[in-house]
């Protein structure tokens, strides 16, 4: 794997990937093979994708189109601004759904680009209505009701009145019913045995509507968690969505820090800010051209990189743009200024160095840089 290191350094030197202090791989083909995966696990439901945030980081713009390709046509975002950003991606007949509904005043924007708002709030509803009624169309929508997570949705009493009341849906389509679950990534917890119960009375209310419940954790709850589409994010971009048992997704991610310089030390020096490290004995250091300011937290001082197999540990605390990694496992001169070395590979993955900084892998994605040169393949 990584003789072709040495290789792509050379081969590229000069062009923009030989300039930029790291490169950020994104396997399209991964994540197209991750979304077949959950859509045979949820079928006959059928399978949405999350790509808020940039796609966890990874690039909505390349992401939603490989996804399209894959088959799927449900896409949610956070914001109504991601939503309109990637309407011309979207596949024919793709639709994209705004999970923090809309903010005031936006509705207008948001029914002429045919994005559909998750309406959290009776405010937020009443809005659509009146955005339905001043252009005479009729608008889709999806309602969201909180089943026990007290974060966004409608309390289950003002569902409840809504389905009472037609009035209240004047000039609006409900397209989807959905609920999140807050602890579906611990399959012990009742709390999603109770969440499921109290989702499934009140979709009864909406019966034209399909329902969706599951995130990636979700899927893997079982097919009572399905109900007609599930809404995956992280499992599609390689994280464990069965935290504790073996990852059943493909790694989508590959990022990879150019070395800068390497010196030898003498024991007692002191390495990096606060001397955090003193070398015991003479060591070999290289310093990689990555840090905090590009999401490589301080916090992954445990982490290590990889050449050719070669574990090489860092060595003292993570620089804003560097951070300092002991060599002196490997032979002397064979790797020099311009050689990358992988930080997020097979050997270390978002989910591990997410144990390593006491989070989660979604925040290890979504922390990533902007200066990383991006490559997509598949
Ligand atoms: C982020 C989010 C998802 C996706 O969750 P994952 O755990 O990344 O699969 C699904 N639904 C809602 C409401 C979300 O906010």
């Amino acid at each position: 794997m990584t003789g072709d290191n040495t290789r792509m350094s050379v081969s590229n030197a000069g062009t923009e990937v030989g300039r930029a202090g790291a490169v950020l791989s994104v396997d399209l083909g991964a994540i197209a093979d991750n979304y077949r995966l959950l859509g045979a696990r949820t079928f006959p439901a059928q399978c949405a994708a999350v790509v808020k945030a940039d796609a966890y980081g990874l690039g909505a713009r390349q992401v939603v189109p490989a996804l399209g390709r894959a088959g799927c046509r449900t896409f949610f975002v956070a914001h109504l601004d991601e939503a309109l950003a990637l309407q011309h991606c979207l596949p024919a007949g793709g639709r994209i759904h705004v999970l923090n509904g809309l903010p005031q005043g936006a509705e207008r924007d948001a029914a002429a680009a045919g994005v559909v708002p998750v309406i959290n709030s009776l405010g937020q509803l009443s809005a659509w209505r009146r955005c339905a009624s001043a252009t005479g169309n009729r608008l889709a929508a999806t309602l969201q009701v909180d089943t026990g997570m007290s974060r966004l949705g409608l309390p289950p009493g003002e569902a409840i009145a809504i389905a009472s009341d037609p009035a209240l849906l004047e000039g609006i389509e409900p397209v989807l019913f959905m609920s999140h679950l807050a602890c579906a990534d611990e399959p012990g917890r009742p709390a999603n045995e109770a969440q499921r119960k109290r989702f499934a009375g009140l979709r009864a209310r909406f019966p034209s509507a399909p329902a969706s419940l599951a995130n990636s954790s979700g899927i893997f709850l079982g097919p009572a968690y399905h109900c007609e589409l599930a809404r995956p994010g992280a499992a599609l971009y390689g994280i464990n969505p069965t935290p504790g048992k073996p990852n059943p997704m493909r790694q989508v991610v590959r990022l990879s820090a150019r070395l800068i310089q390497s010196r030898e030390i003498a024991a007692g020096a002191g390495v990096g800010y606060g001397h955090d490290l003193v070398a015991a004995g003479p060591a070999r250091l290289a310093t990689i051209s990555l840090g905090y300011a590009d999401g490589w937290h301080r916090r992954y001082g445990a982490a290590a990189a990889f050449w050719n197999g070669h574990r090489l540990p860092i060595a003292g605390r993570i620089s804003m743009d560097t951070t300092i990694v002991d060599i002196s496992a490997i032979p002397r001169d064979c790797i020099e200024a311009g050689t990358l070395v992988d930080l997020i590979c097979k050997q270390q993955d978002p989910d591990d160095l997410a144990a390593m900084a006491g989070t989660i892998g979604y925040e290890v994605l979504t922390s990533l840089g902007r200066r990383f040169h991006r490559r997509y393949a598949g």
